[in-house]
């Protein structure tokens, strides 16, 4: 199918484009890369009235480091951040993602801001955001706002987001000394959206004692969500195979409850849940012992 008709915009500021939503709120859409919102229109399940295209704003496109964090802008491509040496040197949770979202044409269009925005609860970056407690950047006509990666993401494809408002930048705490971070997937292919996914984040005292654990999962509800329970359960402990198979437990069977669909069962989903928490807090404990 062909998209309903639509009008476009292709401004070349920040303001102008976000007086264009403004002027058609309500019915106006941003587009991005356009991997996720045009195989929509196609589909025609959604029919913006305007868009603005925000690919002529190459304002929005950097990943620098300040005020101590790595701040990527919304309109960074995807494959800008898989092949950045400041992303994989202070963010390697982010660097180690990259590769299992989509391909590489996919990634060659799409943006963060786009995916984070679009908040599809099977997305790698909204969980791993998550983990690594970002916060997101939205303008509108009316002023800034900062939203932290806990208040972000409100529902299926739903976030804090206002018609009218952009996602301008995620900003990336860098990551503390003695912190460890891991992520893995399962998904049918490689590319594919994941079953379920798990992302983690490990920071150990000076005695070797977990000081702080952040462990997002995606694919297991509405939108990503923290293993609250599981950290809980390794806050203070000294990483052993007992705390971790512990914590997995938690975050497989109280800190999530996943549904089933076409792809999986909610008991599949549970029990990939378990095996890959448990893998990636291994390979986070292991790799904040070898961190200074
Ligand atoms: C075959 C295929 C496989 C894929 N597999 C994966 C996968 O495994 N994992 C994964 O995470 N993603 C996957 N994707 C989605 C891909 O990552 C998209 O690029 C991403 O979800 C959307 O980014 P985009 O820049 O293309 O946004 P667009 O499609 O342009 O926009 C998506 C939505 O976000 C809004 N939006 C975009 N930018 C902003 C902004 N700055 N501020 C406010 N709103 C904004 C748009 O209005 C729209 O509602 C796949 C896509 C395809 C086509």
């Amino acid at each position: 199918m062909k998209p309903a008709p639509f009008e476009y915009f292709r401004p070349r500021t920040v303001e102008e484009a976000l007086a264009l939503l403004a002027e058609h709120a309500g019915e106006a859409k941003p587009l991005a890369g356009g991997q996720s919102l045009i195989p929509a229109m196609n589909f025609r399940l959604a029919t913006p009235a305007v868009l603005v295209d925000l690919n002529g704003l190459d304002d929005l496109a950097y990943i620098k480091d300040a005020e101590g964090a790595v701040r990527i802008g919304g309109m960074t491509r995807q494959r800008a951040v898989e092949r950045s040496a400041l992303i994989s040197r202070e963010l390697p949770l982010v660097a180690e993602t990259m590769p299992f979202i989509a391909h590489p044409a996919i990634r060659n269009r799409g943006t963060v801001g786009g995916s984070l925005a679009h908040a599809d609860p099977a997305a790698e970056l909204p969980a791993v955001m998550l983990a690594l407690d970002a916060r997101f950047e939205l303008r509108g006509s009316k002023g800034a706002r900062s939203v932290s990666a806990g208040d972000f993401f409100t529902g299926l494809f739903s976030t804090a987001v206002e018609p009218g408002e952009l996602l301008t930048e995620v900003a990336v705490p860098k990551m503390p000394k003695r912190t460890g971070v891991a992520f893995q997937e399962v998904s049918r292919r490689h590319g594919d959206f994941a079953l379920v996914g798990v992302a983690a984040s490990i920071t150990l005292d000076e005695s070797g004692k977990c000081a702080r654990a952040r462990i997002a999962l995606l694919s297991v509800g509405d939108r990503p969500l923290l293993a609250e329970q599981a950290a809980r359960l390794l806050a203070g402990r000294t990483p052993s195979a007992e705390a971790m198979h512990a914590a997995a437990e938690a975050a497989a069977t109280t800190d999530i409850d996943p549904s089933s669909d076409i792809h999986a069962s909610a008991r599949y989903r549970r029990q990939l849940a378990r095996v890959l928490t448990r893998r990636v807090l291994e390979k986070a404990f292991a790799r904040a012992a070898l961190s200074r």
